[in-house]
């Protein structure tokens, strides 16, 4: 695909890793002339959150990323994007005719203090997601009120999930969408429609770079969801889940992945548009299965003839402005099937956790050797 050799060249923007703050975001945000930012709201801390706003058409795009602090996958997709629209080397017919058909309005970080502190949750720990009917915090008002300007046709409600999840392919779910429910008994409305259209083309386009590794949300339906909301208020919303992808812990590939998506909704990357696609082969995209773990050993001698299998899973910590991957114990001998980003086979011998024999759920992993040996294991 064209798309993707020019990718790493001319796309990719400066913001690297998992820990994205506002601060590193501060800098590409400049005015140019097919970027404009339009204001800004101010979070529970004082933070500023940007509005942008892309293009004079009359199809409008609300699209907000980082409302949970520690999802910043997709804020590097939009900045990727912010890039590829104000170059004026390629693309430039796709470009244009976006501009001129669609108004897009960006908020690159809705949730500024939440990605400072790495927390899903804003500085007073509530989940924003949660908070779209009673709008408590300074942040759900600000997207309530845009909503609200904006009257949009469409929103994009940005996300990262985390990496246990898979799907019936026994492939990761490296992407996820959903079209949110408006009501409890989930009936397909016009709005889910046309997000299911938009979806359906994304999954088309993802198919040939991620074969079987996209799937769908569960659609239950909650009210205190933004998403959810805003389709109860008949305004399509796909919601986007960036995902695991091999060996990708910095989620330096998803972000690709989500780039070109977001191109595809844009009308700018074929093979198709949604208006060319049927909702109803959404339903044929695998539901999303919590069947992941990280790392998982294998053969692990606890006593003479008795082996056991570990699940491990990395628990994210802030340190020094960068993310840590702590190895926790999760699981002994996990009875469902449990598919695992990385197996290492222990081959029946004794091992050591932090210099103990015991093995214990919740331990954090510090140290890892085989007993006899003392060779260290590397996870
Ligand atoms: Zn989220």
């Amino acid at each position: 695909m064209e798309i993707v050799n020019q990718y790493l060249t001319h796309f990719k923007s400066a913001l690297k890793g998992r820990y994205i703050t506002f601060e590193h975001i501060e800098p590409l945000l400049k005015k140019s002339p097919r970027v404009e930012i339009l204001k800004y709201g101010v979070s529970e801390k004082g933070k500023n959150i940007p509005l942008l706003k892309i293009g004079n058409g009359p199809h409008k795009i609300l699209a907000w990323s980082q409302m949970h602090g520690n999802e910043s996958t997709t804020t590097k997709a939009v900045f990727d994007f912010l890039k590829f629209i104000e170059q004026e080397k390629v693309y430039q017919n796709e470009i244009l005719k976006f501009l001129d058909q669609n108004t897009l309005f960006l908020i690159p970080m809705l949730n500024p203090d939440g990605a400072e502190l790495y927390t899903r949750n804003n500085a007073n720990n509530i989940d924003l997601n949660r908070d779209a009917k009673q709008l408590t915090q300074k942040e759900s008002s600000f997207l309530d009120a845009v909503f609200t300007e904006v009257t949009p046709d469409l929103c994009l409600n940005l996300h990262d999930q985390r990496t246990i999840y898979g799907l019936n392919t026994n492939k990761p779910a490296t992407v996820s969408f959903l079209s949110p429910a408006a009501n409890s008994s989930r009936s397909v409305t016009p709005a889910r429609k046309k997000a299911m259209n938009y979806i359906v083309a994304m999954n088309n386009l993802l198919q040939d770079l991620i074969p079987d590794q996209v799937g769908r949300y569960d659609d239950t339906f909650n009210s205190n969801c933004v998403g959810d909301r805003f389709t109860s208020l008949r305004v399509p919303t796909i919601l986007f889940e960036a995902g695991h992808y091999p060996d990708d812990y910095q989620r330096e590939k998803t972000r690709e992945f989500i780039f070109y998506a977001l191109l595809n909704v844009f009308g700018i990357l074929k093979p198709d548009t949604a208006s060319q696609t049927s909702y109803d082969e959404y339903f044929n995209i695998p539901e999303n299965k919590k069947n992941y773990c990280d790392i998982l050993l294998q053969n692990v001698q606890v006593k003479p003839g008795v082996y056991i299998s570990i699940a491990i899973q990395y628990e994210e910590v802030l340190s020094e402005k960068s993310i840590d991957f702590i190895p926790v114990i999760k699981e002994l001998s996990p009875k469902e099937h449990l598919l695992a980003h990385k197996i290492i086979d222990i081959g029946k011998e004794m091992i050591l956790i932090n210099s103990q024999e015991n093995i214990y759920i919740d331990d954090k992993i510090y140290t890892i050797c085989y007993k006899n040996t003392g060779k260290e294991i590397i996870l």
